[in-house]
């Protein structure tokens, strides 16, 4: 069995004064992995607080999460921590006026060793990389989406309509909110890119692959390029991104995960770079 590794890099841009923007990235008890990736809005700090929050309650719910549950008891069990993330969003902002309106994308994937679940609101994405192909996991939920499915704008004028950011669902907005749950196959080899749009509406997707399968990055290095691609081409937004790397196993005459483990001077268990971490 492979490695799993997890990378986490947030961003204000090169235009914004204030990052509302929060990811994590995480190992959980039972071998489990998790990444995060919120982008707030709202006035003032409003942004901010939603995304925080969020993550916060996300943070929390994964914590107590067992692994003993059946396929259709983890979905209910994913969707019950995104609607308890948005309960706490939303009644924050209900009791604070200069919160009001607040909201949050937000996209979670919790991992195994063999599967994973995404669940997911607004426009952040998950895309998977395997085999040296990008596939975007997520639907936007955005106008401009909507649009594109009805067949009224191309995937192209999507990308570049000027009323992109508008959502057609947020988390913290509403009392009660649709959720997204999607259920992927997860195996040594694969990535996992988590993002905000100011990664995917700044930079293609044939350069988010050729980076994700450049041989001579690792995780860490992956999600600085990202971050820095997005920062050439404009930076117009907060840039985040939370990368999980299943690594392969060791080519034949290694000693599998535990040599690698070794070199690095790791206690077992603890992915490198996966030092929890939080930023926004
Ligand atoms: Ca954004």
């Amino acid at each position: 069995m492979g490695e799993v590794k997890s990378a986490l890099r947030s961003h204000v841009g090169r235009v914004r004064s204030v990052n509302e923007d929060y990811g994590w990235v995480g190992q959980l008890q039972g071998g489990l992995s998790a990444a995060i990736v919120a982008d707030g809005m709202g006035g003032h700090l409003a942004g901010e607080i939603a995304s925080g929050l969020a993550v916060e309650s996300l943070v929390q719910s994964l914590r107590e999460w067992r692994e003993d549950l059946s396929a259709k008891e983890s979905e209910d069990r994913m969707r019950d921590m995104i609607r308890k993330a948005n309960e706490v969003v939303f009644n924050t902002a209900s009791l604070n006026k200069r919160y009001r309106n607040m909201g949050t994308t937000v996209v979670v994937a919790l991992l195994n060793e063999k599967e994973g679940l995404i669940g997911h609101i607004g426009d952040s994405r998950a895309y998977r990389i395997r085999d040296g192909q990008l596939s975007l996991i997520t639907d936007d939920h955005t106008l401009v989406n909507e649009l594109a499915k009805m067949g009224q704008l191309t995937p192209e004028e999507a990308q570049h309509h000027p009323r992109r950011n508008v959502l057609t669902r947020a988390l913290g907005t509403e009392r009660d909110v649709a959720i997204d749950i999607r259920r992927i196959d997860w195996m040594p080899g694969d990535q996992l890119l988590l993002c905000s749009d100011g990664l995917s509406g700044m930079v293609d997707d044939d350069a988010l692959l050729s980076t994700m399968t450049d041989p001579s990055l690792d995780l860490e290095q992956k999600a600085e390029r990202l971050v820095e691609l997005a920062l050439a081409a404009g930076g117009e937004d907060n840039v985040t991104v939370a990368l999980v790397g299943y690594d392969p196993e060791e080519a034949s005459g290694g000693s599998g995960g535990n040599a690698s483990r070794g070199e690095n001077g790791r206690a077992g268990g603890v992915p490198n770079g996966g030092a929890e971490g939080m930023s926004a």
